[in-house]
Order: C-alpha cells, then sequence, then structure tokens
C-alpha cells in the first residue's frame, strides 16, 4: 500500500519537475564552490615597468605574486592561476586572455607607481573606467590592435573586434556587469593596505586599462607604492615589506570571497524555497535570455551584442536589460544560452514571461 502510494506520489511530481525544468545543479549541495584568482605580476622582461633606483617594478610584482600566491594555494577551495611565474614578456591581452580561459572569478594585477613628485607615497587600486571620452577609446583601440596580428584572435577573443566600435560597447557592458564587484575588491584592498600597512589610502579609482578591460570578471589593478618614495622603495624592495603587501592583498582576497560564499547561499535560499518555481509553465509562457543589464541604453541591435539574434530591451528603475531570442520551448532558450555563454556573456541566464510578468529561471 505505502510503495503503491509513493509511486503514485512519484508519477505526479516528476513530470511536474520535469515540465518545470527545473535545473538540478551540483552545486546546490556543494555551496562552498571553487574560486579561481588569477594573479598577474606587471610587466617583465624587457618591459620592467618603472624603474628607480636600480629598482624593477616588474621584480617587486612577481615577488609579492608568488608569496601570495603560495599563501591562498593553502586554502582547498582557492584555485590560484598565474599570468608570469618567470621574468617574462606578457602583453596586455595574453593576460586577460589566461584570466578568461581559467574561468576565474577574480583578476588581480599587481603593480608599483612611480612620480615626479618624490614625496608622493601610498597605494591605490584601479578598475575598469566606464565613462570615458572618445579619445581615451582610441588610445585603447591602439594599444589592443596588436590583437589583429594573432592568427586566431577571433576565436580567442569571442566577440571582440578591435576595429569594431560596437565590440567596444558590448565589452564595455560585460565588464560594467562586474564593476560593482570589482569596486568592492579594489575597497577591500585598500581597508587592509590602511590598516594593516598603515598606508596612505589613494583610494580606488578608475581608467580604461586594456588588462581590466579585456577581462571578463571582477577585475583589480594595485598600485602598491610609490618607487619614487625613498621609504617606500626601501619597504617594497625588502623581503619583509613585500610579504606585509601580499598579506594584505591576500586578507582583501579572503574577504571578498566569504561575501561570495554568502551571496551564493542566500541565492539559493530564494530558489529552492520559491513556490512559484515548483509550477509547470503556463502554455503561453515567452522564455529569453539575458545577456546583460546596464545604466548605459544601446539600440537594441544584433550588432551591438556580438551578433546574438533577437535583441530586446527592456527598462527597470535606472537599468537597462537587454535579451536575446524570444522562444515558447526552454530548450531554445537553454541553446541559446549556452551560445550567449560562448560569446562573453558569462552570466547569461533565462527568464520566463508569464501572465504579463517576467522572471529568472
Ligand atoms: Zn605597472
Amino acid at each position: 500500500m505505502k510503495t503503491k502510494l509513493y509511486l503514485i506520489i512519484a508519477l505526479i511530481i516528476i513530470p511536474v519537475l520535469s515540465i518545470a525544468n527545473i535545473p538540478i545543479d551540483s552545486t546546490k549541495t556543494n555551496v562552498k564552490k571553487v574560486f579561481t584568482v588569477v594573479l598577474d605580476a606587471g610587466h617583465g622582461g624587457k618591459d620592467s615597468g618603472k624603474f628607480v633606483a636600480n629598482t624593477k617594478e616588474s621584480d617587486i610584482a612577481l615577488k609579492v605574486v608568488k608569496i601570495l600566491g603560495k599563501q591562498l594555494e593553502s586554502h582547498a577551495d582557492i584555485k590560484v592561476v598565474y599570468t608570469r611565474t618567470t621574468d617574462k614578456f606578457l602583453e596586455l591581452y595574453q593576460r586577460a586572455d589566461i584570466a578568461n580561459n581559467a574561468k576565474a572569478d577574480l583578476f588581480v594585477s599587481v603593480h608599483c607607481n612611480a612620480a615626479a613628485a618624490t614625496q608622493a607615497k601610498g597605494n591605490e587600486t584601479w578598475v575598469l573606467g566606464i565613462h570615458r571620452n572618445a579619445d581615451n577609446l582610441e588610445v585603447v583601440q591602439r594599444e589592443n590592435s596588436v590583437i589583429l596580428l594573432e592568427e586566431d584572435y577571433k576565436e580567442k577573443y569571442v566577440g571582440f573586434d578591435p576595429n569594431d566600435p560596437s565590440s567596444f560597447a558590448t565589452n564595455l557592458m560585460i565588464q560594467e556587469e562586474y564593476l560593482d564587484n570589482s569596486i568592492e575588491m579594489g575597497a577591500n584592498v585598500q581597508k587592509r593596505f590602511a590598516e594593516d600597512l598603515k598606508r596612505k589610502n589613494r583610494g580606488v579609482k578608475q581608467a580604461g586599462f586594456a588588462v581590466l578591460r579585456l577581462s571578463y570578471m571582477p577585475s583589480v589593478l594595485i598600485e602598491t607604492g610609490f618607487l619614487t618614495n625613498k621609504e617606500e622603495r626601501t619597504f617594497l624592495k625588502s623581503s619583509a615589506g613585500q610579504k606585509k603587501v601580499a598579506a594584505s592583498i591576500y586578507d582583501a582576497v579572503l574577504d571578498y570571497q566569504k561575501n561570495r560564499d554568502i551571496n551564493l547561499f542566500e541565492v539559493e535560499q530564494i530558489d529552492t524555497s520559491s513556490p512559484t518555481v515548483i509550477k509547470p509553465a503556463a502554455s503561453n509562457a515567452i522564455y529569453k535570455v539575458q545577456i546583460s543589464a546596464s545604466s548605459k541604453r544601446l539600440e537594441a541591435k544584433s550588432y551591438n551584442f556580438n551578433k546574438l539574434p533577437e535583441i530586446s530591451r527592456e527598462k527597470d528603475g535606472g537599468i537597462y536589460r537587454y535579451f536575446t531570442g524570444n522562444f515558447s520551448s526552454l530548450k531554445e532558450a537553454s541553446d541559446l544560452r549556452k551560445k550567449a555563454i560562448v560569446k562573453g556573456y558569462k552570466s547569461a541566464f533565462i527568464v520566463i514571461y508569464e501572465n504579463g510578468e517576467r522572471r529568472r529561471l
């Protein structure tokens, strides 16, 4: 009798589950997923970076990154990927490429500063600036044009064409999605440097660095101190100083990771407890793939979104949401989502429209 009842319940529940097509995500049971950090020691090889009183920026960056990497590697749930571990030359786009291929959660680039005024001191963290003028865009375009020399740049830089300005708009929007997280990480770094190292806090700043622009993930560039300032140079050159700098960045990364875990858990709580998820989709339901959300209003045209089909735009408060596709079947939407991810829209997700309402699947 009992088994019969179970069978009936199963027969009712299974079709409902499959109609609703609930994504049974393996990460749900394993909340603490592997967190991948790319550590990028600035410059290297023929490019020493700033060179002051026999001190190379590239050397200090590499030493700090190696200490930092070793500390992070001691965590089972953190994976460290290096752009370089020796004194070799790397183009900016190669660094971003390494990070994108690793599908990293965070990109940290380590540098040292210099200024004509030797009294200038302190540290600052840069994130990608999104409000830039056409002159800046040209400079960035020129810097990045070297990508065209690469034979298979189309595969390596999916959706990125240095000659196509709309390609920049799209890339910008991808990074803009990560901007909040980048700023959060930047603030963590600044706080740790100020509190632990008693450094002058020069703040989190924004600019159009190519290495930040090309990486599809939260990204920061840390200027650890001034080589032109004697006191800071001596500190950065010493192994004790390098350990302290590495320790501050290490703490900032852990602060950032901890916050991601909390957010992940909250999202899943809502997902699993939401009764609307269980409900099978209405027969007239429409599925689309959200590829981007931005304060920037772009024409809802395919050429603005790496040639993805059927672009639509919706305004939500101060934010524009951009979608691709318009399907009555979830399967088609799910195929298009995969395509969008390949094209660089890493955080693309499916939305469903039912009874005049949109919700995320
Ligand atoms: Zn540098």
